[in-house]
């Protein structure tokens, strides 16, 4: 039978490029994509759901998981500890579902690590550092020295995008999602992520 074994959608950027609300419109366009849920030690912000957008953990149960090989990978950033369970992820991958991560650079080079056959990474980029500035503070839920440590981690954040496989500069919500969804789409369709693709053929010829 012909199947699909599912990828791995790194979404990373800077904080402030614009990339949660574009997971969060891919995930809508598309069931066969699900959420990797991080686990963190920051504090929840002001509408975030436990479960939802992050296992919200103290640093005493972050270092437990991490220890018991229960996350895929893991990172400091700015100053809180984030990662990846890897359960999820795993079950939703050999069931041939997709799964979008929204982790920064240093999860990115370590899932690159263990499944590099897997993944599709994918940077947003913000069209102007102006524009970066202006979204950080629209945000209004951090305070005004966060959103200035943002903007000097900004900086690091992007140095990284040679190691990712695709650019979105993001103008426009509408026209970054046009892009996703079709870097999506071109992905599934790569040959060696097809089981069953000979017999498939086979058949096919056999039958000619
Ligand atoms: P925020 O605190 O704004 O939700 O996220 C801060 C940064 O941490 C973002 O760049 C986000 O992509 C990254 N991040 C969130 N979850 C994870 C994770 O599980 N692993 C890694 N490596 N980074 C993460």
């Amino acid at each position: 039978m012909l199947a699909r074994r599912g990828l791995m959608l790194v979404l990373s950027s800077p904080s402030g490029a614009g990339k949660t609300t574009l997971s969060r419109r891919l995930l809508a366009s598309d069931e066969r994509i699900t959420m990797s849920v991080s686990v963190t030690t920051r504090a929840p912000r002001p509408g975030e759901e436990h479960g939802k957008d992050y296992y919200f953990v103290d640093r005493e149960s972050f270092h437990r998981m991490r220890d018991e090989g229960e996350l895929l990978e893991h990172a400091s950033v700015f100053e809180n500890l984030y990662g990846t369970p890897r359960g999820p992820v795993e079950e939703a991958l050999s069931a041939g579902r997709d799964v979008l991560f929204d982790i920064d650079w240093q999860g990115t080079q370590q899932l690159g690590e263990s499944a590099q056959q897997d993944l599709v990474k994918v940077f947003i980029l913000p069209p102007s550092a102006a524009d970066l500035e202006q979204r950080l503070r629209a945000r209004a839920q951090d305070s005004e020295e966060v959103v200035h440590h943002r903007m000097a981690k900004a900086s690091d954040e992007i140095s990284h995008y040679t190691e990712y496989d695709y650019i979105i500069i993001n103008h426009e919500v509408e026209d970054s999602l046009a892009k996703l969804v079709a870097i999506l789409q071109a992905e599934r369709l790569k040959r060696r992520r097809l089981t069953g693709l000979s017999s498939f053929v086979k058949g096919l010829r056999d039958a000619l």
